[in-house]
């Protein structure tokens, strides 16, 4: 049994391709390499001779067409997007690009391979849109996103992702295609792209830049470890059920600023400064970010209770291990940002 993993060379791709691997499952990993795709991810897969890695734009119709006559999959994890927000301020159109056209090219790939096949298996196919909480806009002060939270999406990223997540709702509702999707909050640990807030502040504390906090650092984030995602992924492609929703949370909620000072406080433990500084002392706020959401939180109940998910990492074990693996990576960290100088982007 084969199965595609989009965007398998990202940050949670690649966490979503090592577990399988470990697993002995065959993989095809489709990922064009953007900026944010990275063939270190995967290097050092424990059973490389079942990965198969193609170099593909999910938005190339033919390649695609190719890829599933090819490998006949048994289930596409389509992960593959443009995913950060900041981005999509500057420059919405990528954003519409792959996360819109493309998750349709998949649809209309994953529909024309459906319908070929034989009842049983018509039956096992699933079709899995990996989406954000981000879709749902924002909370207040109390309050949770479930299953049944109304889209309201307030970024062009979260739009972006929000059209792809009707699009394959619709293949469920119109065609019959097995869809599930899939809401999950901020995903933190080991490779992720530094833009984004932990390896961005671990990597500017270690040289002793400043840290940027937006705003005063009071929105509210749902933090996961990405290989307790990646688990619930695979429950919900093997034990979901056909046009359902499952949003993935760990109970993680955090103010930005809290989680800054935690990893300040992480890096003092176990990188001290010289003369008793404190990595503290680096947090400079900024700017806030152009309609930037105040709080996501998740309500983890169906999830829990349908896939029988529970995340293995609480908050402060994750962070610590997380920059634990950052410390241990330095190459990594040199190689992913040679292209990328961590200033500030998506002023508008
Ligand atoms: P990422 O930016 O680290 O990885 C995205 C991957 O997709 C990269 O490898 C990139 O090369 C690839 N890609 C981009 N455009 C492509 C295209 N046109 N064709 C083929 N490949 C392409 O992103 P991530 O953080 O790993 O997120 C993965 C998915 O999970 C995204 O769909 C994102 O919306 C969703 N998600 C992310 C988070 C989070 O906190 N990071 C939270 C919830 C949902």
């Amino acid at each position: 049994m084969t199965v595609i993993v989009t965007g398998g060379a990202g940050f949670i791709g690649s966490a979503l391709v090592r577990r399988l691997n470990a697993q002995k499952r065959r993989v095809v990993t489709i990922d064009k390499l953007t900026y944010a795709g990275n063939p270190d991810n995967l290097a050092g897969l424990p059973h490389p001779e079942l990965h198969r890695f193609e170099q593909v734009d999910i938005c190339d119709r033919a390649a695609i067409k190719r890829i599933y006559a090819e490998t006949k999959p048994q289930a596409v994890y389509h992960l593959a997007a443009e995913s950060h927000v900041d981005r999509s301020i500057d420059s919405p159109a990528p954003f519409i690009e792959t996360n819109v056209n493309g998750s349709l090219v998949l649809l209309e790939a994953a529909l024309d391979h459906w319908r070929g096949l034989d009842a049983t298996a018509k039956g096992q196919f699933r079709h899995l849109q990996v989406s954000t909480d981000e879709v749902y806009g924002e909370l207040g002060i109390t309050g949770f996103f479930d299953e049944n939270s109304p889209y309201k999406p307030n970024s062009p990223y979260a739009a972006s992702k929000a059209a792809a997540d009707h699009l394959a709702r619709a293949f469920g509702r119109t065609y019959g295609l097995p869809v599930l999707v899939t809401n999950c909050g901020n995903n933190y640990g080991p490779y992720q792209f530094p833009e984004k807030l932990i390896p961005l502040t671990i990597l500017n504390a270690l040289e002793g830049k400043r840290l940027p906090v937006y705003g005063k650092g009071e929105q509210v984030r749902d933090w996961i470890q990405v290989e307790d995602h990646a688990a619930a992924l695979q429950l919900a492609v093997e034990t979901g059920r056909p046009g359902e929703t499952y949003l993935i949370g760990a109970r993680g909620e955090q103010r930005n600023i809290d989680l800054v000072r935690k990893l300040c406080a992480i890096l003092d433990e176990l990188v001290p400064q010289q003369g008793g500084r404190k990595y503290a002392e680096l947090i400079t706020f900024v700017t806030d970010r152009p309609g930037h959401d105040a709080r996501y939180a998740i309500d983890p109940a169906k999830a829990e209770r349908e896939l029988g998910w529970k995340p293995v990492y609480d908050l402060a074990t994750g962070l610590k291990a997380t920059v634990q693996w950052y410390l241990d990576n330095s190459a990594w960290c040199r190689r992913a940002t040679a292209t990328y100088d961590r200033s500030r982007i998506g002023l508008g």
